[in-house]
């Protein structure tokens, strides 16, 4: 049986989850936080460190498969300013939570949620959608906003003391940087927001090339797309490492259908072509694409430059490798283009029509 506690928590390791643990914590009540994990987000590796330094209990809840769904048929409450969507993500994470509760023995639930923070989903309107879309009315309290709203069954029965919870609202963060420095004299102390990259510009045009090129994508793919250059031509995707850690990660997430470059004599980055819906890559893409790696490698460069001869470069697919002879070269004969940000709005217009037909 799993260790049973009072309450589940979403953790996201932003400083507001964690107040929001701390403050029911401090009632004498346990609390073991779930820590949603999708290709967009999640940070497994700081469980220790939150352990240590705010005494917390994490596991990971792991919603990759869903979370990829719900993108691509459009989420119902739509996007943010880039992909985010913040209020179906936050319904998907409390339905999943309450799912939980009875594994964990737990007699609620609690976010850091905090009133007007957010424009998306920390409204008073859309908190209210949430909890009911998500089905957990009875269950959901929200501790750094509770003075501000309505009493929950918990404050109600005397599960909770409400006396003891805060009414933080609005954009504000001193008074959650207060309580982080005096309250609980946290050394350190985590960024507002948990880090989702659905939220950063940089990566929409990524993650849509994707889902308008691949009918169902492996959540895998979305994390390949977030490793260093990504570069296309047409319906053929390119990932190629600009640094060592970048390599040895394309390296790890290689598959035996995906195409992998290396140049063979000299050191330089390593690219990874994954196929399509499109299907096969052609000789001529192959050689484009060994073109393109052996260009980002300064030895290889050098020595084509000097001997005039061209670099190897080692093609894995499929289990088979065969070694090419190219000229270095960033203009191929295949035009590869970087994945742009103006994919967003129409991406979103056709996903709003889409479902605006479907209803
Ligand atoms: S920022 Fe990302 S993780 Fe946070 S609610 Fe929005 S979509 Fe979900």
């Amino acid at each position: 049986m799993a260790k049973q506690y009072d309450a589940l928590a979403l953790l996201s390791g932003g400083l507001d989850s964690i107040l929001a643990v701390k403050l029911i914590q401090d009632q004498g009540l346990t609390v073991l936080g779930l820590h949603f994990t999708s290709p967009f987000f999640g940070k497994t590796h700081k469980f220790d460190a939150w352990k240590e330094l705010y005494g917390i209990d994490v596991v990971e809840v792991n919603i990759s498969r869903d979370y990829v769904d719900m993108m691509l048929s459009g989420p119902p409450h739509n996007y943010g300013k880039w992909l985010n969507p913040c209020v179906d993500c936050k319904i998907m994470m409390l339905r999943k939570a309450k799912s939980l509760m009875e594994k964990y023995g737990a007699k609620f639930l609690i976010s850091g949620e905090v009133m007007g923070q957010r424009p998306m989903s920390q409204r008073r309107d859309a908190m209210s959608l949430i909890r009911k879309q998500a089905d957990v009315q009875d269950v959901l309290l929200r501790p750094l906003s509770a003075l501000k709203l309505e009493p929950t069954p918990m404050e109600e029965s005397g599960l909770v003391d409400r006396d003891r919870l805060m009414g933080i609202v609005g954009r504000t963060r001193k008074p959650q940087l207060e309580m982080a420095r005096e309250r609980y004299g946290f050394t350190e102390i985590p960024t507002p927001a948990g880090g989702c990259v659905l939220a950063e510009a940089s990566a929409a045009g990524r993650f849509i090339k994707i889902m308008q090129e691949k009918a169902a994508p492996h959540p895998m793919d979305f994390v390949v797309a977030q490793v260093g250059r990504q570069v296309w031509a047409d319906h053929r995707w390119l990932s190629m490492g600009r640094k060592q850690v970048e390599n040895k990660r394309l390296e790890k997430l290689a598959r035996s259908a995906d195409y992998f470059f290396k140049t063979v004599d000299f050191p330089g980055p390593v690219s990874l072509g994954r196929p399509t819906d499109a299907g096969e890559w052609d000789r001529e893409t192959i050689r484009a694409a060994a073109e393109l790696t052996a260009s980002y490698a300064s030895k290889a460069v050098k020595h084509f430059e000097a001997t005039g001869r061209p670099v190897k470069v080692s093609v894995s697919h499929r289990d088979e490798i065969v070694e090419l002879e190219v000229e270095p070269r960033r203009e191929t004969s295949v035009d590869w283009q970087e994945p742009k940000q103006d994919l967003v709005k129409p991406w979103k217009q056709a996903l709003a029509e889409a479902l605006e037909q479907h209803d």
